[in-house]
């Protein structure tokens, strides 16, 4: 652009920008939106916290502070597990959650954060984006007043610390256990008493010995949790979450209330989010994994008849709860279809393994 051009274009703007400033100032405030966002998560924390901040800061700059959110920490204005009940009674405009803790009104929300033996992280939101996964889970929301959206992923978690060795399935049966998800179902069925304590009570728990084993996330966070200054028996991979989702989820009606554009904003400060989530489990996880490793931690893997127990175990709960439940049987064949054909593509494509053939 000439320089003279450019000036006055500078010119023009500044003087709309003036008019905006001094005419519309009041108006402007008056549009301001401040939702509630509890979270079911400490929101100080790396990961599952950061989640949730990033994605509110993002929808307060790119909508120059149109829409912004008081966030409240887990517990801290609803319990961790009813994000999505406060959400739905409207209680609170927005939340952050993993869909599976609102799973006890409608199961079919396990498929929406992880299920055992299932997809992992990448495998989970090309299902969601390109796959009906997305559609389907509007659906199951709907029925709530809900709109959720995808905003990160935790990738593959840890099975779970440990106080003592697991050599085979008769050791599991007595255990207290804090475990999430269907995998609780699963080791339920093999004699554990599965527990699902909200996320600030795995480490006073398992510290007191109120439970004698607990998974939470993996190497970032466990170690952030303390969970490492309780045991040294660290058994990974998880088993019953390859790739657990975080979400935001938002009220229907005031979903519909806001701008069109506020709407995409929204939309894709989740997105934009999830791709940070991903990157910093993915970065920290490895610093956290060496640096547990060199502290003595031994990682192991669980033999070879657990494995198969856990994965009999798990198709029995899957399957008992698509018997009884259309939805869920929905959504599980759709999970499925892109499952089983994904599972035979990365046996070829898998570059993990491939670059450590010799
Ligand atoms: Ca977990």
């Amino acid at each position: 652009m000439e320089r003279r051009k450019f000036l006055q274009r500078a010119a023009a703007l500044t003087a709309a920008g003036a008019a905006t400033a001094t005419g519309t100032a009041s108006a402007a405030d008056a549009e301001k939106i401040v939702w509630k966002l509890p979270t079911s998560f400490p929101a100080k924390a790396p990961g599952v916290g950061t989640n949730v901040t990033s994605f509110a800061r993002r929808v307060e700059e790119m909508s120059g502070g149109r829409l912004s959110f008081k966030i409240y920490s887990s517990g801290e204005l609803v319990p961790p597990f009813a994000v999505e009940d406060a959400v739905q009674k409207g209680t609170v405009e927005i939340g952050h959650t993993t869909p599976y803790y609102a799973a006890g009104k409608n199961p079919a929300l396990h498929f929406f954060s992880t299920v055992p033996f299932g997809m992992n992280a990448t495998e989970q939101v090309a299902w969601l984006r390109h796959g009906g996964g997305q559609k389907l889970w509007d659906e199951v929301n709907a029925e709530r007043g809900i709109k959720s959206f995808y905003s990160g992923n935790s990738g593959t978690q840890s099975a779970g610390w440990f106080k003592k060795e697991i050599t085979s399935v008769k050791d599991l049966s007595g255990l207290n256990m804090r475990i999430a998800g269907l995998g609780g179902e699963a080791m339920r069925k093999l004699g554990v008493n599965a527990i699902l304590l909200p996320p600030p009570e795995i480490f006073p728990s398992f510290k007191s010995g109120a439970i004698d084993a607990a998974e939470w996330v993996g190497p970032l966070l466990d170690q952030a949790f303390g969970l490492n200054k309780v045991a040294n028996i660290c058994y990974v991979p998880a088993f019953h979450e390859p790739g657990a989702a975080l979400c935001i989820s938002v009220n229907l009606e005031a979903w519909n209330s806001l701008p069109e554009d506020l709407q995409h904003i929204v939309e894709e400060a989740a997105l934009a989010t999830s791709v940070e989530t991903l990157a910093q489990f993915d970065y920290f996880n490895v610093q956290a994994f060496t640096q547990l490793k060199e502290q003595g931690v031994d990682f192991k893997v669980f033999p070879d008849d657990v494995v198969t127990a856990l994965k009999q175990a798990s198709k029995e709960v899957i399957d008992d709860l698509a018997k009884d439940n259309e939805q869920f049987k929905k959504v599980y064949d759709s999970y499925q279809a892109f499952l089983a054909p994904a599972t035979e593509y990365a046996n070829v494509f898998g570059a993990e393994v491939f670059r450590q053939r010799s």
